[in-house]
């Protein structure tokens, strides 16, 4: 693939941009910009986030941001603050504590979270911890994986006639207050996306059947959502958890259950 041709896509998006008549907003020093880096494809940046790192002379990012993104933000110093072998390197705490050490100090700060950063990825406790500490911020939307990844899998997030809402859920808070009543969801009959679930996916689904799905309903794996890797698995309530063991499907993932999921036979050909 040639990308530097005259007409290649790349020269397209630098037309494009060249016409662009819109005023970026400028990144000013002690600023903290919040934004979402999406499900891995660079593709799916916005023009926001782009500019953000372009702009940024220190960028605090996650394990879930692709490499070609994080190499982007060409002036800034890196801080990495995602998981090493599946632990948290850093506490929430501390992460706070250097985003705003950093803005005192007068940088210019992204923080890159993969998806969107108000969508399961404490981004709304980052945000009160600026405004607790009076640093001003901006929060930048990115693509959340629930809709990159259905998207890329062929599974259309609505459909007349088959849903008319869609839940996104976080299947990792096991005990905790924030855990979703799964028979209550069940009981909605519509889909369910599940975030952060294949930890504790049997004991969900035991609990999704309580709420009255079948083991017959549709259900997927979406691992690695829009990256060259990306693997979907398509199953049933009853055998998914079989098939990702059989697969090996391992984090991150997404589980999607419901009458959505069968859709992806006629319209996962996309290219
Ligand atoms: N803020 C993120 C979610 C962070 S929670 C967002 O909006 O997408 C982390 C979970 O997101 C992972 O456990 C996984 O369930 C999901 N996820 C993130 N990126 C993904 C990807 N590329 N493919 C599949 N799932 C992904």
């Amino acid at each position: 693939m040639n990308n530097d041709a005259k007409d290649s896509p790349r020269a397209a998006v630098e037309q494009a941009l060249s016409r662009l008549d819109v005023n970026l907003r400028t990144l000013e020093p002690g600023h903290v910009w919040l934004a979402g880096a999406g499900p891995g494809d660079p593709g799916l940046l916005t023009l926001d986030v782009v500019s953000a790192l372009g702009q940024a002379d220190a960028l605090v990012h996650d394990a879930l941001v692709s490499p070609e993104i994080i190499v982007m933000a060409a002036q800034a110093e890196k801080f990495f603050v995602g998981k090493r072998g599946g632990r948290l390197s850093i506490p929430q705490g501390d992460i706070n504590a250097l985003l705003v050490r950093l803005a005192h100090e007068g940088r210019k700060v992204v923080r890159l979270k993969g998806g969107h950063p108000y969508v399961f990825g404490r981004g709304g406790e980052e945000a009160q911890a600026l405004v607790d500490n009076g640093i001003p911020y901006r929060v930048l939307p990115g693509v959340t994986s629930a809709f990159g990844g259905l998207t890329s899998a062929g599974i259309p997030a609505t459909m007349r006639g088959v849903n008319g809402a869609i839940i996104l859920a976080t299947g990792f808070a096991a005990v905790s207050d924030d855990r979703p009543d799964w028979s209550a969801l069940a009981r909605t009959g519509q889909p369910i996306i599940i975030y952060m679930g294949l930890t504790h996916m049997a004991a969900t689904i035991t609990d999704l059947y309580a709420g009255g799905l079948s083991p017959e309903t549709p259900a997927a794996l979406i691992e690695n959502a829009t990256l060259p890797q990306e693997r979907t698995v398509v199953a049933t309530l009853g055998t998914l958890v079989e098939a990702a063991d059989r697969d090996n499907i391992v984090s991150p993932a997404l589980i999607v259950i419901g009458g959505i999921v069968a859709l992806r036979t006629k319209l996962a050909g996309a290219s």
